[in-house]
C-alpha cells in the first residue's frame, strides 16, 4: 500500500506502519520537553508507546484471527498514530459472527490486563498503583510501566466499546440490532446513535478543553456516515443490473449530420448522444458541451464526426449496476449503449446515473 512500511507478517497477515506513524516520536519528544524530562523519562515514554502499539496490533489480530474462523480474510493491519485497523475483506454475513469479531478486539485488551494484574500484584511493591506526584516523577520510575500499560489496556477496551462507528462498539450495536431487523435498518440506527454520541463527545471536549475528544467526534461523524452510506448503497444496488436505469434512445445522430442538425433534432434536456453510422452501428458519443463549443466557434455546419468522442464502450444488459457505476467513475464516460443478444436496446448517460446515485 502507498505511504506505508511493512514491519512484520504474522499468521499470513502483513502489518504496515502508516507514514505518519513516526510523528508519535516527535510527540513524545514534545511531551518530554513540556515536563522538562531528561533521557530516562523520554526512554520510558517511548517504551510505553511501543508497548501500547504492540497491544493495539494484538487487538487487531484479535479481530483478524476471529474473522478467519468464519472464512473472512484480512488484507492487512495498518498502524497510524491514532490507532490500528484490520482491513477485513468483507464483514461476516451473519450478525452473530460480526458480533464475535467486533468483541474479539477489546477482549484482547481485557486479556492483557488480566495477565498483567496478578503479575503486578505479586511482584510489585505498590501492586497496580502508580507511584509519583507529578508526570515527571511517574515517568522517572521504570516500575510504573506495568500499571500504566495495564490501565491503558482497560481504557482501550472500554473506549472501543463506545457504541459509535468506527469504534468496535458501533459494530457490536449494529450486529445486535441486525438480529432483530434488516442490516440496513440496524446500520441506520447505529449511525444515528454514533451521531448523537459524537455530538456528546464534541460538547464534552469543548467544555473541558479536551480537544482530542472534539477531533474524535468529527472522525466519528465522518466514518459513521460513510458506513451508513455504503450499507445503504449496497442494499439499493443489490440484484439490480443496468436495465434498471436504462433509457430508450430518443435521438439518433449520424456521423455526417451537421452540428446544426444535431441541435434541431435533439431536445433541451438531452446532453449526451450516441452517434451512428449508416449501418446503424454506434461509432461514438457526442456531448452537449462539444455542441456549445462548435456554436461558440461558429462551426455549426461541420459534421458531427468532427466533434465525436471515443470515450465509450458497449455495456451488456445483465451487467450489475454497481459495476456500471464504477465504469462511469473510472473511465469518465458520458453515455454508453446497452446491448442484449447483439441488439442495441437502450442507453445510459451520466446525468441519469448521477441522479440515481444522489438519491441513494
Ligand atoms: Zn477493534
Amino acid at each position: 500500500m502507498k505511504g506505508t512500511l511493512k514491519i512484520a507478517t504474522l499468521f499470513n497477515i502483513p502489518v504496515f506502519l502508516h507514514w505518519s506513524f513516526p510523528f508519535i516520536f516527535l510527540w513524545i519528544l514534545f511531551l518530554g520537553y513540556q515536563i522538562d524530562a531528561g533521557v530516562q523519562p523520554i526512554a520510558m515514554l517511548s517504551v510505553f508507546f511501543i508497548s501500547i502499539f504492540t497491544c493495539v496490533v494484538l487487538h487487531e489480530y484479535g479481530h483478524a484471527l476471529t474473522a478467519r474462523k468464519y472464512g473472512v480474510n484480512t488484507r492487512d493491519i495498518i498502524l497510524s498514530p491514532i490507532g490500528g485497523v484490520a482491513r477485513l475483506e468483507k464483514i461476516p454475513a451473519r450478525p452473530k459472527e460480526e458480533l464475535v469479531v467486533a468483541l474479539a478486539g477489546p477482549a484482547v485488551n481485557v486479556l492483557i490486563a488480566l495477565i498483567l494484574l496478578p503479575i503486578l500484584l505479586i511482584f510489585r511493591d505498590h501492586g497496580i498503583f502508580i507511584v509519583g506526584e507529578s508526570e515527571l516523577e511517574v515517568l522517572s520510575k521504570w516500575n510504573n510501566l506495568g500499571p500504566l500499560i495495564l490501565g491503558t489496556n482497560v481504557l482501550l477496551g472500554l473506549f472501543n466499546l463506545i457504541p459509535a462507528f468506527p469504534m468496535d462498539g458501533g459494530r457490536v450495536l449494529r450486529s445486535l440490532l441486525a438480529m432483530k431487523m434488516t442490516r440496513v435498518k440496524a446500520t441506520k440506527i447505529a449511525f444515528i446513535v454514533a451521531q448523537i454520541s459524537a455530538a456528546g463527545f464534541f460538547l464534552w471536549g469543548l467544555f473541558f478543553g479536551n480537544y482530542i475528544l472534539c477531533f474524535i467526534a468529527i472522525f466519528v461523524v465522518i466514518t459513521s456516515r460513510f458506513e451508513w452510506k455504503n450499507v445503504k448503497r449496497a442494499a439499493v444496488l443489490e440484484g439490480k443490473d443496468v436495465r434498471f436505469l436504462m433509457q430508450p434512445i430518443r435521438t439518433r445522430l449520424y456521423l455526417d449530420q451537421s452540428i446544426r442538425e444535431a441541435i434541431e433534432v435533439s431536445n433541451e434536456q438531452e446532453k449526451y448522444f450516441l452517434v451512428f453510422n449508416h449501418e446503424d452501428q454506434v461509432v461514438g458519443a457526442l456531448f452537449y458541451e462539444f455542441i456549445l463549443h462548435a456554436q461558440a466557434s461558429n462551426d455549426l455546419d461541420s459534421p458531427i464526426e468532427k466533434y465525436i468522442s471515443q470515450s465509450w464502450e458497449t455495456v451488456l444488459s445483465h451487467s450489475p449496476l454497481e459495476n456500471v457505476i464504477g465504469l462511469f467513475q473510472k473511465r469518465g464516460y458520458g453515455i454508453v449503449p446497452i446491448f442484449e443478444n447483439n441488439q442495441l436496446i437502450g442507453q445510459l448517460d451520466i446525468d441519469q446515473l448521477n441522479k440515481f446515485v444522489k438519491s441513494i
